[in-house]
């Protein structure tokens, strides 16, 4: 194939002279979306209006933001036209497409097929090259329907809040909270948000989302509330004044048995912002690609699922040392 991908702390495609989510700092790199393990402090970027705009709430200093709404064409080095597509992972986030004469390639970032009600639907746009990411690539991860999982957590909720007990939510900051608040805040239940979750909500709606009513965690009068805030691990002090509570983390790693016990959580819901195992074969499907590198999670495995269903596909590997050069 005509493309050199490189992989080391992230994708790098040394033919055109960008950097794809590098994780250390860069010349120039595309930021598909702005949770911490995409985004470092590079001189140039290329992002969308929304990932620049939550990437400035976590990286500080100054960087040549090259801002592309969805679908709109930038002329990169080496006569290469790039566009961004949605990726449906979380607000903004996207995926990057690139032609030259010699064929197309897309970069998917993280992301999720299933519509969510926090994110832009994902798109599928065609490509020879296929980089995508592969965290929930065995067939063990398929994730129940999509309302099955909203009811569930909006039930979780409102039993506690019968039971005069505060429902705990632990979702990241950036995303989960989001669409979680609009699944229990859009069910008519009042939810309060921890300070780091808040800071993001309040962006969410600087950025035009319609959201329903939060307010800030309040130490005197949560009772009564259903709480979003941070895993426990991210915590500089556990909630331990909510007390009695009832507590859930919302993650696609749900779907393994020792979530519960793992999270230390009373409940565990699969709310994913990554596609599961069918939805990974149905992208791969779509994009119709000539190959595939796989990266993140369970690259390796999944790639040989492509292999034998005859789709060319390799891992790009976990280990930052490695530095594959396909050419
Ligand atoms: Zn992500």
């Amino acid at each position: 194939m005509p493309w050199e991908v490189q992989h080391q702390h992230g994708v790098n495609l040394p033919q055109i002279g960008w950097w794809l989510d590098a994780q250390k700092s860069q010349a120039r790199s595309f930021v598909s979306h702005a949770h911490s393990d995409h985004i470092a402090s590079h001189r140039e970027i290329i992002a969308t209006r929304e990932t620049a705009s939550l990437m400035r709430l976590r990286v500080g200093g100054r960087r040549e933001e090259h801002i592309l709404g969805f679908g709109e064409p930038f002329t990169a080095d080496m006569g290469c036209e790039v566009r961004l597509h949605p990726a449906g992972h979380i607000l903004g986030s996207a995926m990057f497409h690139a032609t030259t004469e010699q064929g197309t390639l897309l970069y998917t970032g993280d992301f999720k097929l299933r519509p969510s009600l926090a994110a832009e639907p994902c798109a599928t746009p065609r490509a020879d090259v296929l980089i995508m990411e592969t965290t929930f690539g065995l067939p063990r991860y398929v994730f129940p329907p999509q309302e099955k999982i909203e009811a569930d957590i909006v039930a979780f909720c409102r039993q506690a809040l019968a039971d005069k007990v505060t429902p705990v939510l632990y979702a990241y900051s950036l995303g989960k909270t989001q669409e979680l608040l609009q699944i229990v805040g859009g069910a008519g239940l009042p939810v309060m948000l921890h300070a780091n979750s808040l800071k993001m909500t309040r962006r969410y709606a600087e950025l035009g989302m319609k959201l329903p009513p939060y307010a800030p965690l309040d130490v005197h009068h949560h009772a009564g509330h259903v709480v979003i805030a941070p895993p426990m691990q991210n915590h500089l002090a556990p909630l331990t004044w909510i007390s009695p509570k009832r507590t859930a983390i919302a993650s696609g790693w749900a779907m393994d048995s020792g979530a519960i016990y793992q999270n230390r959580c009373d409940a565990a819901f699969p709310l994913s912002d990554h596609a599961d195992f069918p939805d990974l074969l149905a992208f791969v499907a779509k994009v119709q690609p000539k190959v595939v590198y796989t990266l993140h999670g369970f690259a390796k495995e999944f790639a040989a699922t492509l292999r034998a269903r005859g789709i060319e596909a390799w891992a790009l590997g976990q280990q930052n040392q490695m530095d594959l050069r396909l050419g």
